[in-house]
């Protein structure tokens, strides 16, 4: 078969062909085995071939697979809406369905957005977001990400969202040790909104563990309620992008628990169905929901496949298993497991500067030079070397380095299905270790 028509993530590039997968591991056609250390893009949090979710799948196909939701509404969709409303904190009792993250933040940035149009407050639009994040592709959801690399080639066409630094305390952007710290970074976000006018200002979006443009930077204690009590000050909806750090991933239901904070809007995706079908969710509470209820009683999003029953029965059953199999708790011990020994690697490799993250969300960072912390050259490509090195021995790893150029290194996201065993976790270490091993010998040879 001719294998020039598909487009890769880099063309040219040879991919292996994916067979099938078992538990934490993948298998390409020529049988090689490689464990899943990131759970593909932090998605597959169950594992692979999880026979429950393919006889919900199967057993839902043989009734309806797609019903315009215009016309129909479905049990499956019902039960999941029902289900993740269970599930939430507070008053996160609304659900609308989509088919990605990005969708999910975009159409929590237009709820937002109508929100305070149905309030009468027509110039409340504006989104406040932080450097080093993402928020996803589409225009809508890229305009809110602070990734870089991802923005570079749209930069013209984006609106202007990313204003305050994240709370990045390896690399602080106040140089401020940890026992001084006053949360400026989160006092930043004041700042912004009396800049812009908080009668202008509709939402704050952030990611309650920095993902993809970082590699799990996760702020100190007090930076959540200090950013919910700003917004609450000044009239402002808090979404928290929940697409990454949501479904058990962190070692809670949702990232944001750690902190003690209720969102306003949160943001769903990938663990939501586990990979076994595109799913995601914008969760919106009673409070945001109120005067759309009495207003226009109808939210201008939605997609084609919005809330299928599909992919709703499948969803239901990834959350079932998720809490039948109690993997939620599964995260935080196995997590606390791994994280050791991620830090015994960091006693072993000079390379690594900060090991950090919450439960099965963990990264590393790299430097140049610990004491500095000075990244590597950008040319020197540690992050996709270490990958490439990894994927070769078997094991995936996700690259993550989308911080401003200068200000922040390569990183690396550990992030195995929550299934992982101990005997797994171990395999695991063993062969970042010696990927590691390689890498610093080229670089120090
Ligand atoms: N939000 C966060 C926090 C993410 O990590 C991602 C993807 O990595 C997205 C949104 C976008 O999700 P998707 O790739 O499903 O569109």
């Amino acid at each position: 078969m001719k294998r020039n028509h598909l487009i890769k993530p880099t063309l040219g590039q040879h991919y292996p062909t994916i067979s099938h997968g078992i538990g934490v591991y993948l298998y390409d056609t020529d049988g090689n085995p490689y464990i899943d250390g990131s759970s593909g893009a932090v998605t597959a949090s169950i594992g692979h071939g999880v026979s429950e979710v393919v006889e919900a799948m199967t057993e839902q196909a043989g009734k309806i697979s797609f019903a315009y939701r215009s016309h129909f509404t479905s049990d499956a969709a019902e039960a999941l809406a029902k289900k993740l409303s269970d599930l939430a904190p507070g008053d996160l009792n609304w659900s609308f369905f989509v088919n990605s993250g990005s969708e999910a933040t975009e159409t929590a940035m237009k709820i937002a957005i109508q929100h305070w149009q149905e309030k009468g407050f027509e110039r409340k639009n504006r989104i406040i977001s932080r450097w080093t994040s993402y928020h996803g592709i589409t225009m809508g959801a890229l305009s809110m990400s602070g990734h870089v690399p991802r923005r570079k080639r749209f930069v013209p066409l984006l609106e202007d969202f990313p204003t305050i630094p994240a709370p990045y305390c390896y690399r602080c952007p106040y140089n401020v040790e940890a026992a001084s710290c006053q949360l400026q970074c989160a006092n930043e976000l004041e700042t912004a909104i009396q800049r812009i006018g908080s009668e202008n200002v509709a939402a704050f979006i952030a990611e309650p563990i920095i993902g993809a443009s970082a590699g799990a930077v996760t702020p100190p204690l007090g930076y959540y309620p200090r950013i919910k009590e700003i917004c609450e000050r000044y009239d402002i909806l808090f979404i928290a992008d929940e697409v990454m750090t949501g479904m058990g991933r962190t070692g809670k239901m949702f990232a944001m628990e750690h902190w003690g904070v209720i969102p306003d809007i949160i943001a769903l995706g990938k663990g939501m169905s586990a990979g076994y079908t595109p799913m995601a969710a914008t969760m919106i509470s009673d409070r945001v929901m109120e005067p759309i209820l009495t207003g226009s009683k109808s939210i201008m999003a939605g997609h084609t496949y919005s809330a299928n029953p599909l992919s709703a029965a499948i969803s239901l059953e990834v959350l079932t298993y998720l809490e039948r199999n109690e993997l939620v708790l599964a995260a935080k011990e196995k997590g606390d497991y791994l994280l050791q020994k991620l830090q015994m690697l960091a006693r072993q490799f000079e390379i690594i500067g900060d090991v950090r993250g919450k439960g099965l969300l963990l990264g590393l960072e790299f430097v140049s030079n610990r004491a500095s912390k000075r990244p590597f050259e950008q040319q020197s490509g540690i992050t996709s070397r270490l990958v490439t090195k990894a994927f070769e021995k078997g094991l995936l790893i996700y690259p993550a380095s989308g911080a401003i150029e200068g200000i922040a290194g390569d990183a690396v996201i550990v992030s195995p299905p929550l299934v992982i065993t101990k005997e797994e976790i171990g395999r695991l270490v063993e062969i970042l270790g010696a990927s590691l091993e390689e890498l610093q010998q080229e670089l120090y040879r």
